[in-house]
Protein backbone atom coordinates (compact mmCIF):
# COMPACT_ATOMS: atom_id res chain seq x y z
CA UNK A 1 0.00 0.00 0.00
CA UNK A 2 1.41 3.33 -1.04
CA UNK A 3 0.01 6.91 0.75
CA UNK A 4 -0.01 8.92 -1.83
CA UNK A 5 -0.67 12.62 -1.85
CA UNK A 6 -4.14 13.54 -3.81
CA UNK A 7 -4.25 16.67 -5.44
CA UNK A 8 -7.78 17.34 -6.29
CA UNK A 9 -10.10 14.44 -5.32
CA UNK A 10 -13.24 15.42 -3.97
CA UNK A 11 -13.08 14.60 -0.28
CA UNK A 12 -15.89 12.55 1.49
CA UNK A 13 -13.55 11.63 4.50
CA UNK A 14 -15.86 13.22 6.92
CA UNK A 15 -18.64 10.94 5.82
CA UNK A 16 -16.83 8.41 7.40
CA UNK A 17 -16.84 7.33 10.81
CA UNK A 18 -14.28 5.60 13.30
CA UNK A 19 -16.39 4.07 15.94
CA UNK A 20 -13.27 2.80 17.86
CA UNK A 21 -10.58 4.84 17.76
CA UNK A 22 -8.82 3.05 20.71
CA UNK A 23 -6.28 0.45 19.28
CA UNK A 24 -5.98 -2.63 20.73
CA UNK A 25 -2.22 -3.05 23.17
CA UNK A 26 -0.21 -5.51 21.00
CA UNK A 27 -0.79 -9.11 23.18
CA UNK A 28 -4.36 -7.72 23.61
CA UNK A 29 -7.88 -7.60 22.01
CA UNK A 30 -10.70 -5.16 21.78
CA UNK A 31 -14.26 -6.57 21.65
CA UNK A 32 -15.57 -4.78 18.76
CA UNK A 33 -19.17 -6.69 18.70
CA UNK A 34 -20.04 -9.44 21.13
CA UNK A 35 -17.86 -12.33 20.27
CA UNK A 36 -15.70 -10.53 17.69
CA UNK A 37 -12.45 -9.41 18.62
CA UNK A 38 -9.80 -7.25 17.34
CA UNK A 39 -5.90 -7.62 17.27
CA UNK A 40 -2.53 -6.17 15.78
CA UNK A 41 0.40 -7.63 15.22
CA UNK A 42 3.57 -5.32 14.25
CA UNK A 43 4.93 -5.17 10.59
CA UNK A 44 8.58 -4.07 9.91
CA UNK A 45 7.60 -1.94 6.62
CA UNK A 46 6.45 1.38 6.83
CA UNK A 47 3.08 0.07 6.71
CA UNK A 48 3.83 -0.95 10.15
CA UNK A 49 1.21 -2.96 11.24
CA UNK A 50 -1.79 -5.34 10.56
CA UNK A 51 -5.32 -6.29 11.86
CA UNK A 52 -6.27 -9.64 12.79
CA UNK A 53 -9.51 -10.75 13.98
CA UNK A 54 -11.33 -13.28 16.30
CA UNK A 55 -14.41 -14.44 16.15
CA UNK A 56 -16.13 -17.32 17.85
CA UNK A 57 -16.79 -20.29 16.71
CA UNK A 58 -18.50 -23.58 18.20
CA UNK A 59 -16.02 -24.81 21.21
CA UNK A 60 -13.15 -21.89 20.00
CA UNK A 61 -12.51 -19.01 17.92
CA UNK A 62 -11.94 -18.35 14.25
CA UNK A 63 -8.77 -16.51 13.56
CA UNK A 64 -8.79 -14.67 10.34
CA UNK A 65 -4.95 -13.65 8.63
CA UNK A 66 -2.42 -14.19 10.97
CA UNK A 67 1.01 -11.55 10.73
CA UNK A 68 3.87 -12.53 9.12
CA UNK A 69 6.20 -15.11 10.57
CA UNK A 70 8.71 -13.70 13.02
CA UNK A 71 9.38 -14.36 16.71
CA UNK A 72 7.83 -11.20 17.87
CA UNK A 73 4.57 -12.18 15.82
CA UNK A 74 4.43 -15.55 17.36
CA UNK A 75 5.27 -14.30 20.76
CA UNK A 76 2.65 -12.29 20.61
CA UNK A 77 0.12 -15.05 19.24
CA UNK A 78 1.18 -17.02 22.11
CA UNK A 79 0.16 -14.24 24.90
CA UNK A 80 -3.31 -13.54 22.90
CA UNK A 81 -3.70 -17.95 22.85
CA UNK A 82 -3.06 -17.92 26.64
CA UNK A 83 -5.04 -14.95 27.76
CA UNK A 84 -7.74 -13.73 25.15
CA UNK A 85 -9.61 -16.76 23.90
CA UNK A 86 -11.05 -17.45 27.33
CA UNK A 87 -9.26 -20.81 27.09
CA UNK A 88 -10.75 -22.14 24.02
CA UNK A 89 -8.99 -23.09 21.03
CA UNK A 90 -8.68 -21.67 17.61
CA UNK A 91 -10.72 -23.75 15.57
CA UNK A 92 -10.16 -22.67 12.02
CA UNK A 93 -8.37 -19.93 10.22
CA UNK A 94 -9.39 -18.11 7.51
CA UNK A 95 -7.05 -15.81 5.12
CA UNK A 96 -8.20 -13.43 2.69
CA UNK A 97 -5.08 -13.35 0.82
CA UNK A 98 -1.37 -15.01 0.18
CA UNK A 99 0.49 -11.90 0.98
CA UNK A 100 2.95 -12.67 3.82
CA UNK A 101 1.23 -10.39 6.43
CA UNK A 102 -1.91 -12.69 6.14
CA UNK A 103 -0.66 -16.01 5.76
CA UNK A 104 2.84 -15.82 7.36
CA UNK A 105 1.28 -17.63 10.58
CA UNK A 106 -0.80 -20.17 8.99
CA UNK A 107 1.21 -23.55 8.87
CA UNK A 108 2.69 -22.49 12.48
CA UNK A 109 -1.00 -21.84 14.01
CA UNK A 110 -2.29 -25.40 11.56
CA UNK A 111 0.33 -27.31 13.11
CA UNK A 112 -0.66 -26.02 16.46
CA UNK A 113 -3.94 -26.47 16.56
CA UNK A 114 -5.07 -29.20 13.69
CA UNK A 115 -7.32 -26.96 11.78
CA UNK A 116 -8.41 -26.18 8.38
CA UNK A 117 -6.98 -23.22 6.38
CA UNK A 118 -9.65 -21.48 4.74
CA UNK A 119 -8.70 -20.02 1.50
CA UNK A 120 -9.43 -19.22 -2.16
CA UNK A 121 -7.74 -21.61 -4.83
CA UNK A 122 -6.04 -18.52 -6.53
CA UNK A 123 -4.30 -17.32 -3.54
CA UNK A 124 -3.32 -20.27 -2.15
CA UNK A 125 -1.35 -21.49 -5.54
CA UNK A 126 -0.43 -18.10 -5.95
CA UNK A 127 1.47 -18.29 -2.48
CA UNK A 128 3.20 -21.40 -3.56
CA UNK A 129 4.31 -19.89 -7.02
CA UNK A 130 5.84 -17.30 -4.42
CA UNK A 131 7.44 -19.25 -2.76
CA UNK A 132 9.16 -21.80 -5.28
CA UNK A 133 10.41 -18.58 -6.50
CA UNK A 134 8.17 -19.30 -9.72
CA UNK A 135 6.55 -16.38 -9.71
CA UNK A 136 8.62 -14.11 -7.24
CA UNK A 137 11.28 -11.40 -7.02
CA UNK A 138 13.37 -12.16 -10.07
CA UNK A 139 10.40 -11.97 -12.40
CA UNK A 140 9.74 -8.88 -11.14
CA UNK A 141 12.73 -7.10 -11.73
CA UNK A 142 12.85 -8.32 -15.35
CA UNK A 143 9.10 -6.87 -15.37
CA UNK A 144 11.05 -3.23 -13.82
CA UNK A 145 13.63 -3.28 -15.72
CA UNK A 146 11.87 -3.34 -19.55
CA UNK A 147 9.80 -0.51 -17.72
CA UNK A 148 13.06 0.99 -16.58
CA UNK A 149 13.61 1.05 -13.17
CA UNK A 150 16.60 2.71 -12.35
CA UNK A 151 19.71 -0.36 -12.35
CA UNK A 152 21.16 0.55 -8.83
CA UNK A 153 17.43 0.00 -7.46
CA UNK A 154 17.35 -2.81 -9.20
CA UNK A 155 20.04 -4.37 -8.16
CA UNK A 156 18.91 -3.61 -4.49
CA UNK A 157 15.96 -5.85 -4.92
CA UNK A 158 16.57 -9.39 -3.27
CA UNK A 159 17.12 -12.16 -5.87
CA UNK A 160 14.95 -15.45 -6.09
CA UNK A 161 11.96 -16.14 -4.24
CA UNK A 162 13.95 -15.79 -0.75
CA UNK A 163 11.84 -12.39 0.17
CA UNK A 164 8.78 -14.31 0.71
CA UNK A 165 9.96 -17.11 1.98
CA UNK A 166 11.60 -14.76 4.73
CA UNK A 167 8.52 -14.05 6.17
CA UNK A 168 6.44 -16.95 5.51
CA UNK A 169 8.78 -20.24 5.44
CA UNK A 170 6.40 -22.69 5.55
CA UNK A 171 3.00 -23.22 3.40
CA UNK A 172 -0.34 -25.40 4.00
CA UNK A 173 -0.31 -28.81 1.99
CA UNK A 174 -3.77 -28.22 2.18
CA UNK A 175 -6.88 -25.82 2.44
CA UNK A 176 -10.55 -25.36 1.98
CA UNK A 177 -11.24 -23.73 -1.09
CA UNK A 178 -13.30 -20.48 -0.96
CA UNK A 179 -15.27 -19.43 -3.66
CA UNK A 180 -16.90 -16.30 -4.46
CA UNK A 181 -20.83 -16.14 -2.72
CA UNK A 182 -19.68 -19.57 -0.45
CA UNK A 183 -21.17 -19.34 3.16
CA UNK A 184 -18.82 -19.56 5.81
CA UNK A 185 -20.36 -20.94 8.78
CA UNK A 186 -18.50 -19.42 12.42
CA UNK A 187 -20.48 -20.11 15.40
CA UNK A 188 -23.96 -19.55 14.52
CA UNK A 189 -23.32 -16.98 11.90
CA UNK A 190 -22.81 -17.13 7.99
CA UNK A 191 -20.05 -15.41 6.45
CA UNK A 192 -20.59 -14.12 2.49
CA UNK A 193 -17.02 -14.70 0.82
CA UNK A 194 -16.71 -11.46 -1.45
CA UNK A 195 -14.24 -12.14 -3.76
CA UNK A 196 -12.41 -8.98 -5.21
CA UNK A 197 -9.40 -8.71 -7.91
CA UNK A 198 -6.71 -5.79 -8.60
CA UNK A 199 -4.83 -5.87 -5.20
CA UNK A 200 -4.28 -9.82 -5.55
CA UNK A 201 -5.32 -12.61 -7.36
CA UNK A 202 -8.45 -14.13 -6.27
CA UNK A 203 -8.81 -11.51 -2.60
CA UNK A 204 -11.93 -13.60 -0.16
CA UNK A 205 -13.67 -10.79 1.87
CA UNK A 206 -16.48 -11.82 4.55
CA UNK A 207 -19.53 -10.17 4.98
CA UNK A 208 -21.97 -11.12 7.69
CA UNK A 209 -25.41 -9.68 7.03
CA UNK A 210 -26.72 -10.58 10.61
CA UNK A 211 -24.40 -8.51 12.55
CA UNK A 212 -23.92 -6.01 9.58
CA UNK A 213 -19.82 -6.79 10.01
CA UNK A 214 -17.56 -6.92 6.73
CA UNK A 215 -14.14 -8.10 7.24
CA UNK A 216 -12.82 -6.40 4.47
CA UNK A 217 -9.14 -7.43 3.85
CA UNK A 218 -7.03 -5.11 2.16
CA UNK A 219 -10.26 -4.38 -0.60
CA UNK A 220 -11.29 -1.67 1.44
CA UNK A 221 -9.07 0.73 3.69
CA UNK A 222 -10.46 3.87 5.43
CA UNK A 223 -6.99 5.77 5.09
CA UNK A 224 -4.36 4.70 2.53
CA UNK A 225 -5.89 3.44 -0.97
CA UNK A 226 -4.97 -0.38 -1.10
CA UNK A 227 -1.84 -0.77 -3.27
CA UNK A 228 -3.03 -1.95 -6.87
CA UNK A 229 -0.16 -3.30 -9.28
CA UNK A 230 0.76 -5.52 -12.68
CA UNK A 231 2.94 -8.29 -11.78
CA UNK A 232 5.28 -9.72 -13.80
CA UNK A 233 2.53 -13.29 -14.60
CA UNK A 234 0.16 -11.00 -16.50
CA UNK A 235 2.43 -7.90 -17.63
CA UNK A 236 -0.15 -6.51 -19.74
CA UNK A 237 -3.41 -6.82 -17.55
CA UNK A 238 -5.26 -4.56 -16.14
CA UNK A 239 -5.68 -4.55 -12.49
CA UNK A 240 -6.59 -0.95 -12.08
CA UNK A 241 -9.98 -1.87 -13.49
CA UNK A 242 -10.52 -5.14 -11.94
CA UNK A 243 -10.31 -3.48 -8.42
CA UNK A 244 -12.66 -0.87 -9.52
CA UNK A 245 -14.92 -3.10 -10.51
CA UNK A 246 -14.33 -5.35 -7.54
CA UNK A 247 -14.89 -1.86 -5.09
CA UNK A 248 -18.68 -1.65 -6.68
CA UNK A 249 -19.57 -4.63 -4.78
CA UNK A 250 -19.31 -2.91 -1.50
CA UNK A 251 -21.39 0.15 -2.40
CA UNK A 252 -24.51 -3.32 -1.99
CA UNK A 253 -23.68 -2.83 1.64
CA UNK A 254 -25.85 -1.59 3.63
CA UNK A 255 -24.73 1.77 4.57
CA UNK A 256 -23.88 1.63 8.37
CA UNK A 257 -21.87 -1.26 7.73
CA UNK A 258 -19.01 -1.78 9.89
CA UNK A 259 -15.74 -2.80 8.02
CA UNK A 260 -13.12 -4.45 9.70
CA UNK A 261 -9.83 -3.53 7.15
CA UNK A 262 -6.69 -4.82 7.57
CA UNK A 263 -4.85 -1.89 7.97
CA UNK A 264 -5.88 1.57 9.98
CA UNK A 265 -8.99 1.30 12.36
CA UNK A 266 -12.44 -0.12 11.67
CA UNK A 267 -15.23 2.25 10.29
CA UNK A 268 -18.29 3.07 8.55
CA UNK A 269 -18.93 4.50 5.40
CA UNK A 270 -18.43 1.61 2.12
CA UNK A 271 -20.34 4.05 0.32
CA UNK A 272 -18.49 6.88 0.68
CA UNK A 273 -14.93 5.44 0.67
CA UNK A 274 -15.72 4.05 -2.84
CA UNK A 275 -16.37 7.13 -3.65
CA UNK A 276 -13.14 8.46 -2.99
CA UNK A 277 -11.21 5.95 -4.33
CA UNK A 278 -12.42 6.20 -7.47
CA UNK A 279 -11.80 10.09 -7.19
CA UNK A 280 -8.87 9.12 -6.24
CA UNK A 281 -7.74 6.94 -9.15
CA UNK A 282 -9.39 9.18 -11.69
CA UNK A 283 -6.85 12.08 -10.57
CA UNK A 284 -3.71 9.98 -11.21
CA UNK A 285 -5.19 8.54 -14.76
CA UNK A 286 -5.63 12.19 -15.28
CA UNK A 287 -1.81 12.84 -14.59
CA UNK A 288 -0.76 10.16 -16.09
CA UNK A 289 -2.57 11.19 -19.05
CA UNK A 290 -0.94 14.33 -19.52
CA UNK A 291 2.09 12.97 -18.70
CA UNK A 292 2.53 11.23 -21.72
CA UNK A 293 2.35 13.80 -23.83
CA UNK A 294 6.10 13.19 -24.24
CA UNK A 295 6.51 9.29 -24.50
CA UNK A 296 7.34 7.67 -21.09
CA UNK A 297 8.46 4.82 -18.67
CA UNK A 298 6.76 3.57 -15.58
CA UNK A 299 10.04 4.41 -13.69
CA UNK A 300 10.02 8.50 -15.34
CA UNK A 301 6.24 8.31 -13.93
CA UNK A 302 6.76 7.75 -10.46
CA UNK A 303 7.97 11.37 -9.42
CA UNK A 304 4.13 12.66 -11.17
CA UNK A 305 2.63 9.91 -9.30
CA UNK A 306 3.88 10.15 -6.00
CA UNK A 307 4.98 13.36 -4.54
CA UNK A 308 6.69 11.90 -1.52
CA UNK A 309 10.09 10.25 -1.14
CA UNK A 310 9.61 6.65 -1.70
CA UNK A 311 12.13 4.02 0.24
CA UNK A 312 13.10 1.00 -2.11
CA UNK A 313 10.43 -0.65 -0.73
CA UNK A 314 8.13 1.35 -1.46
CA UNK A 315 9.24 1.58 -4.99
CA UNK A 316 8.44 -1.88 -5.51
CA UNK A 317 5.20 -1.09 -5.08
CA UNK A 318 4.90 2.14 -6.78
CA UNK A 319 6.49 0.89 -10.04
CA UNK A 320 3.42 -2.11 -10.52
CA UNK A 321 0.99 1.13 -9.71
CA UNK A 322 2.45 3.23 -12.49
CA UNK A 323 2.13 0.32 -14.73
CA UNK A 324 -1.37 -0.57 -14.03
CA UNK A 325 -2.08 3.31 -14.52
CA UNK A 326 -0.28 3.01 -17.98
CA UNK A 327 -1.83 -0.48 -18.51
CA UNK A 328 -5.65 1.18 -18.11
CA UNK A 329 -5.09 3.66 -20.16
CA UNK A 330 -3.66 1.68 -22.65
CA UNK A 331 -6.56 -0.38 -22.56
CA UNK A 332 -9.30 1.59 -22.86
CA UNK A 333 -7.39 3.39 -25.87
CA UNK A 334 -5.74 6.43 -24.19
CA UNK A 335 -1.98 5.48 -24.60
CA UNK A 336 -0.28 3.61 -27.22
CA UNK A 337 3.30 0.92 -26.15
CA UNK A 338 6.00 0.63 -28.29
CA UNK A 339 9.28 -0.80 -26.84
CA UNK A 340 12.48 1.23 -27.32
CA UNK A 341 15.94 0.02 -26.41
CA UNK A 342 14.15 -3.15 -24.49
CA UNK A 343 12.20 -0.46 -22.49
CA UNK A 344 8.28 -0.12 -22.68
CA UNK A 345 7.42 3.47 -23.45
CA UNK A 346 3.90 4.89 -23.55
CA UNK A 347 2.87 7.90 -24.92
CA UNK A 348 -0.75 9.68 -25.69
CA UNK A 349 -2.58 8.74 -28.65
ZN1 LIG B 1 -2.35 -7.40 0.61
Amino acid sequence: MIDKTTKKSPDFSSELEFPFPNLPTPGKTIELAPEIRWLRMPLPFALDHINLWLIKDNNGWAAIDTGISSDKTRDLWDKILLNELDGYPITKMVVTHYHPDHLGNASWLMDKFNIPLFMTLTEYLTAHAQHSGTAGNDQSKQLFASHGLDKNLLNSMTAGGSAYKKIVPNLPNNMVRMINGDLISIGSNQWRVIVGYGHSPEHASLHCESLGIIISGDMLLPKISTNVSVWPIDPLGNPLKAFLSSINEFKKLPEKTLILPSHGIPFIGAHARVKMLYAHHNDRLEETVSACDTPITAYELLPIMFKRKLDSHQIFFAMGEAIAHLNYLWHAKELSRITRNDQQIRFKN
